[in-house]
């Protein structure tokens, strides 16, 4: 068998809206082309966090699904806290993404205590920001996706935004910034899922997995024609 990278993906049953279970799917087929071997674990509310972790993959879902994972979230903190710290890296979207940052408070003033590994807070409103966006980075280029979100996102001093919008709100309604990033742990709005569209994303979360657990990386050529034309085509749908 290749080199084993652990995937552990983020509560499945209620944490995965919009496609994200396809970030898994690209991981998976990636890790694959590059020569890896990837091992998925899926965490569920009360699972046994898994021993080895090389990668964390976690979904968005409704304020409902949110509150259900919210406590056991809570409970397996401080193993997420120490993986971010030690440089693992993590892609969460959305709900997950609202809740690996201080609190989210739902519309309905429920608040949710968040992990804290983002330096972000957010508010539930009465506006919901839908559509097809895209914003654009230094390291990954232009990442193209689609968001459906009631809350709105503030990043505090220590929290750096993964990128500046082109076209939709991305964080929130004003600033222009989408997403957030701590380390090798970033945070999205963006489903699609964001992956698929995104091959720059995936292949940092796998360079930046594959480095640490085995000192060196050496890609494949992967032919990414597929996701050049579904980038075209994303890239040119309205709002
Ligand atoms: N419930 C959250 C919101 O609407 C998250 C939605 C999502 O994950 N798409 O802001």
């Amino acid at each position: 068998m290749s080199k084993a990278i652990h995937i552990l993906q983020l509560y499945p049953d209620d944490m995965n809206i919009y496609g994200d279970h396809g970030n898994v799917l690209v991981l998976k087929r990636r890790l694959e082309w590059h020569g890896y071997t990837p091992i998925v674990t899926e965490y569920n509310v009360g699972d046994a966090f898994p021993k080895t972790v090389d990668i964390v993959i976690g979904g968005g879902g409704q304020d409902s699904g949110q509150e259900k994972i919210h406590k056991d979230l809570l409970k397996i903190a401080p193993k997420l806290r120490t993986l971010a710290e030690d440089g693992v890296p993590m892609l969460v979207v959305c709900g997950l993404y609202q809740l690996f940052g201080k609190f989210f408070q739902t519309s309905k003033s429920h608040r949710l205590e968040g992990i804290g590994i983002l330096d972000i807070e957010t508010y539930g409103s009465n506006e919901r920001l839908i559509g097809n966006t895209i914003a654009t980075t230094e390291e990954f280029g232009d990442i193209i996706g689609y968001e459906n979100h009631s809350g709105q996102t503030s990043l505090g001093d220590s929290a750096i935004p993964l990128a500046t919008v082109l076209k939709g709100a991305g964080n929130n309604a004003s600033n222009g910034h989408e997403g957030a990033r701590h380390k090798n742990v970033i945070g999205t709005y963006l489903h699609g899922s964001v992956l698929p569209k995104n091959p720059l994303l995936a292949d940092f979360l796998i360079e930046t997995a594959v480095v640490k657990r085995y000192g060196s990386f050496t890609p494949h050529v992967i032919d990414d024609s597929f996701a050049e034309k579904a980038r075209g085509v994303a890239a040119q749908r309205p709002r």
